[in-house]
């Protein structure tokens, strides 16, 4: 019984582990296009300022100590085609230039997403990047060590964007962050990003929002950048405006392709084709609050996609069910974590719910506790059931509190539930009545 996993990064290697796991005598092969397996990608702006050292630190696992678990995985091979009423596939060595034919009996898309390219004139500039993969960086990193940019131009403010613009910062360039919303951060609502802004000033980023970057100019090398009819200086080019899932392989193949634009999958991640699952990036999975279609790509959904597409293909069958997803996320920006779970006021509203939402203030510790900080939580509820839907916090120990919530959310808790519930205290954590309690309060 032969397993193919096509897409060796998060949900590719989950898979063929999880399923090398439950059926040790499935024959597994990876095929990964980029040279290296296994890349942590979350951790790709924190290389660029140093902050990780050494990207070996970024490469979980290589092939080779896949090999020792009996996983073939096969880097710089990019699958070309699938044949699905065959169970065959066209490879093209990238290294050798060849293609060759393979068979599959089960087989995994973990194909992920790509950048959304930045698409001005002068985007083929030496010195314009994304930042996707850690050959990316790889490239970004070489750029600065040779040519030393004064100044760099960070387009979209999105967490990629805004966790860019930090660690570009913190190697002491002078950055400008601009994007053409009029606000960074959007799927918050506004209070949080308006503070996420303050920060960035504070910390000397140069914001320009409700721009547009019209035009890249240089020598061969980008020099500076046409921002809204205003020249400004830019030596460095980091566009993080978007990604968009890769399904080019699962469309041809005749895979059905949700709303979402991503593959359209099951609850055990069986894709319409036969003997063919998708996990991560690639695939559309569920909103639990609204039960309606989700693409949420993150790293932790691709792992526990990846884990659930790994045992059905190894066993054959539905034994595990993926439940969906709330978008839970967070980023760092400098001393700001801000943190989401659920539907922010305007998604609510966007998906037909009614909503009220109620924002506090609070400190990360007790008032007479040295070193407490600003603490801001945004609680989202259904009116008159008071279920909660979402929740955004912002501050120090924003990680507890958006965690807090998820848990909550996952377990359909309302605020009159929250009220109540038995958080831990003491001082140097936080204020007696956690933020959650006292904004679950004001809602109830
Ligand atoms: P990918 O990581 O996209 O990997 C898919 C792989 O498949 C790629 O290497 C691609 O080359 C390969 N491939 C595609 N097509 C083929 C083919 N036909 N043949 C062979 N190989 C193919 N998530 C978080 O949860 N928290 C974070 O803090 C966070 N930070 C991030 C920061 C950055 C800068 C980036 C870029 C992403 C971040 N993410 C974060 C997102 C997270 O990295 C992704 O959700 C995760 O990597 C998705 O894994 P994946 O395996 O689905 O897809």
């Amino acid at each position: 019984m032969r397993l193919v996993v096509v897409g060796g990064v998060a949900a590719g290697t989950k898979a063929a582990a999880r399923a090398r796991r439950v059926n040790p005598r499935l024959e597994i092969t990876v095929y990964q296009e980029e040279p290296e397996p296994s890349i942590s990608e979350c951790g790709l702006p924190y290389l660029l300022s140093g902050t990780v050292s050494g990207r070996r630190r970024l490469v979980a696992r290589t092939p080779e100590e896949f090999a020792r678990d009996g996983i073939r995985v096969l880097v710089r091979h990019r699958v070309e085609e699938v044949r699905p009423e065959e169970g065959r596939l066209l490879v093209r060595d990238l290294a050798a230039g060849s293609v060759f034919e393979d068979r599959y009996d089960r087989l995994v898309l973990a194909t992920g997403a790509r950048a959304v390219p930045l698409g001005v004139p002068g985007s083929g500039l030496e010195g314009v990047f994304n930042l996707r993969f850690l050959t990316d960086a790889d490239r970004i990193l070489d750029h600065i060590r040779r040519h030393r940019p004064r100044r760099a131009l960070v387009v979209g403010g999105g967490y990629v964007g805004l966790e860019v613009a930090e660690n570009l910062r913190l190697l002491g360039m002078e950055v400008v962050l601009a994007q053409r919303p009029r606000r960074v951060a959007t799927a918050y609502d506004p209070e949080i990003s308006r503070r996420i802004e303050e920060h960035l000033r504070e910390r000397g980023v140069e914001l320009r929002t409700g721009a547009e970057v019209e035009e890249l100019r240089g020598d061969g090398r980008v020099r500076e950048a046409r921002i809204s009819g205003e020249a400004v200086e830019a030596g460095l080019v980091v566009a993080g405006v978007g990604i968009e899932p890769e399904v080019d392989l699962a469309r041809r193949a005749g895979a059905r392709i949700g709303t979402t634009g991503a593959v359209w999958t099951d609850r055990h991640q069986r894709t319409s084709l036969p003997e063919v699952w998708a996990a991560g990036d690639c695939a559309q999975t569920r909103n639990r609050i609204t039960g309606g279609p989700a693409w949420v790509p993150l790293g932790d959904t691709a792992n526990q996609t990846g884990r659930v597409a790994g045992t059905n293909a190894a066993l054959g069958e539905d034994a595990e069910e993926f439940p969906g997803v709330l978008g839970t996320g967070i980023f760092k920006v400098f001393d700001l974590a801000a943190g989401k779970t659920g539907l922010s006021e305007a998604e609510a509203a966007g998906a037909g719910l009614e909503a009220v939402a109620a924002t506090i203030e609070s400190r990360s510790r007790a008032g007479y506790y040295p070193g407490a900080g600003r603490v801001l939580l945004k609680l989202v509820a259904e009116r008159g059931s008071g279920r909660l839907l979402g929740a955004q916090a912002l501050g120090p120990g924003a990680d507890k509190l958006t965690d807090v919530c998820a848990t909550a959310l996952w377990g359909g808790l309302s605020c009159s539930d929250l009220i109540n519930v038995d958080l831990a205290y003491a001082p140097p954590y936080g204020p007696v009545l956690s933020p959650v309690i006292q904004a679950a309060t004001v809602l109830q």
